[in-house]
């Protein structure tokens, strides 16, 4: 079921959002070269514990994953994409780093996933970043009043397509408020003009995720890192989003709208 949430819950979610893009902001200063996933991970602890905020991923235990997960973000590296496990890795020149992360605030959850490259960039990476955050601004530009969620998805697969990406289906947005996943699904590939038709107070978590050959994927042993099936590099962008009257609302944003 679909819950629309109130002006005044969709602020709150924005509070909520507001510290992700911090954290996050936080984060990418200290990516860098030589460092160590773990302090990452250590960081992100220390600022939601001083925040008083809840991680939604600790202890998080869904289907897939092998045993409850005991980290507060994901940190995927070069051919990991999604759900990657902090692990002791260090930073080399031109790794592409996806961080992934949703907490919750007052009981009001956001979520929020960003790549960054560290060091050199390759070429080939940075154009892929490029095309998951154009692919998750023309979704947000997508999410209109009277539109429907297949405009979102579509959005999204068009952007793909322009580069050349393929767009696994396994994996994509999401309904967020109360919890970190509630209805709808919001696929990365889609027909415009289909779907449920989008209302105020819609609020929805965007994320369009590419890697640069197979749209194929694998599990780690773990259960949790997801992997390109072809050892491709991959990334991902992600909003929490609410529809309003006019343009979409971008929670997880520090920045003036
Ligand atoms: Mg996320
Ligand atoms: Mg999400």
């Amino acid at each position: 079921m679909v819950e629309l949430k109130t002006p005044d819950e969709v602020a709150a979610m924005g509070v909520t959002g507001r510290f992700i893009a911090d954290l996050l902001d936080d984060l990418t200063d200290r990516a860098d070269v030589g460092v160590n996933l773990l302090d990452l991970e250590e960081r992100a602890r220390e600022l939601i514990a001083a925040r008083g905020a809840q991680s939604c991923y600790w202890d998080y235990s869904p289907s897939f994953g092998r045993g409850p997960f005991r980290n507060v973000i994901c940190l995927s590296v070069n051919d990991a994409v999604l759900h990657g496990l902090p692990h002791d890795h260090v930073l080399a020149d031109g790794d592409l780093l996806s961080m992934d992360i949703a907490v919750s605030i007052d009981g009001w959850v956001a979520d929020s996933a960003r790549s960054i490259i560290v060091g050199t960039p390759r070429p080939e990476d940075r154009r892929l970043v490029d095309a998951t955050e154009e692919a998750l601004a023309a979704a947000i530009d997508a999410a209109r009043p009277e539109g429907r969620l297949g405009d979102i998805s579509a959005a999204i697969g068009a952007v793909a397509k322009s580069y050349g990406y393929r767009v696994n289906t396994e994996f994509g947005g999401h309904g967020l408020g109360r919890t970190m996943h509630e209805d709808p699904h919001v696929a990365n590939v889609g027909r415009a003009g289909r779907g449920m038709t989008l209302r105020p107070g819609l609020t929805l978590a965007l994320e369009p995720w590419f890697t640069l050959g197979s749209d194929r994927i694998k599990f780690d042993a773990d259960g949790w890192t997801i992997r390109s099936f072809d050892g491709s590099r991959g990334a991902h962008s992600e909003h929490t989003i609410a529809v309003t009257d006019g343009e979409a609302l971008i929670l997880t944003s520090n920045e003036p709208q």
